[in-house]
C-alpha cells in the first residue's frame, strides 16, 4: 500500500466512540484527542495513516456514501434508514446493542385504537420513519407516522401518537414515563461500514484494518490480564 495513503474513519461521540475506540485500539489505532473534550471535528491518531472524522450518527453513512470517510461506524438503525446506497457493511461491531421497538402506555396495543367512529389509523411517532413504515405495511397495517428528532416517549404522554417507535436498551427511559415495550422490530448494533471505491481504491489497507477488527471482535479483551 502507498505510504502516503491515508484513511478516515467516521464515527460519532458517546457511546459509539467510546465503544469503537477499544477495537480500534485492539487494531493498532489510538485517537490522540478526546472528542469529548476537544472541539476539533478531525482527530490524528497514532497512526498516521488513519484520521477519524467526529459527526452526527446520522450522517455517518452520507460522509462514507460519498466517499469523505473511507470507513464508519454505524447504527443499524442508521444504515436501515439510510438504506445503505454506495455502502459495504463487512462486520458488525457488535457495540452500542439495542432493540428497535414499538412501545405504549400499558394496555395500548395494536388494536386499541377505536373511537366513536370505528377504528381510526394508529398514530406512531418516531425518528425511525422508514424502518416504521416497513413494520407496520409487512404487518398489513395502516398507520399514521409523525416524524421526531429525539423524545420519542413525550408522544404518547400529551396525545401526540398513540405509539412510539424507538430504540430501547434496558428500558428504564420507557419506565420513567410510563411506557412499555410492546412489539420488537428487530436487534440494533453498530456495523463497520466501507465506501465501495475506497475499497477497490485502497483495498490493501482497509483489508488489513477489517482483518485487525474482527479479530478484535471475535476475540474480546485477549490482551486483559485474566482474573485471579
Ligand atoms: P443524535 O444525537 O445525533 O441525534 P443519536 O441520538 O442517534 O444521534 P446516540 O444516542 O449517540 O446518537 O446513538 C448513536 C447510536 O447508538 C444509535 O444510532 C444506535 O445505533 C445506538 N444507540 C442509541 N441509543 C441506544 C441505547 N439506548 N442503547 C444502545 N445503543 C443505542
Ligand atoms: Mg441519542
Amino acid at each position: 500500500m502507498p505510504n502516503e495513503e491515508i484513511l478516515t474513519i467516521a464515527l460519532s461521540k458517546g457511546r459509539i466512540f467510546e465503544q469503537a475506540m477499544p477495537l480500534l485500539q485492539a487494531a493498532g489505532i489510538r485517537a490522540l484527542d478526546d472528542p469529548e473534550h476537544s472541539r476539533k471535528l478531525i482527530l490524528d491518531t497514532d497512526d498516521v495513516r488513519v484520521k477519524l472524522v467526529i459527526i452526527r450518527a446520522s450522517d455517518v453513512p452520507t460522509y462514507v456514501q460519498y466517499g469523505a470517510a473511507d470507513l464508519g461506524v454505524a447504527g443499524k438503525d442508521v444504515l436501515l434508514e439510510h438504506g445503505g446506497d454506495g455502502l459495504y457493511e463487512p462486520l458488525d461491531l457488535r457495540i452500542a446493542r439495542c432493540r428497535l421497538m414499538v412501545a405504549g402506555k400499558p394496555g395500548s396495543g395494536l388494536d386499541t385504537c377505536i373511537d366513536g367512529q370505528g377504528r381510526r389509523r394508529l398514530r406512531i411517532a418516531t425518528k425511525y420513519v422508514a424502518c416504521a413504515e416497513r413494520y407496520f405495511a409487512a404487518k398489513g397495517q395502516q398507520v399514521e407516522i409523525i416524524k421526531l428528532y429525539g423524545s420519542m416517549e413525550l408522544a404518547p404522554l400529551v396525545g401526540l401518537a398513540d405509539l412510539i417507535v424507538d430504540l430501547v436498551e434496558s428500558g428504564n427511559t420507557l419506565k420513567a414515563n410510563g411506557l412499555v415495550p410492546l412489539e420488537r422490530i428487530c436487534d440494533i448494533s453498530s456495523r463497520l461500514v466501507v465506501n465501495k471505491a475506497s475499497w477497490k481504491m485502497k483495498h490493501d489497507h482497509i483489508t488489513h484494518l477489517l482483518a485487525a477488527l474482527r479479530d478484535a471482535v471475535e476475540h474480546p479483551d485477549t490482551d486483559q490480564p485474566m482474573p485471579s
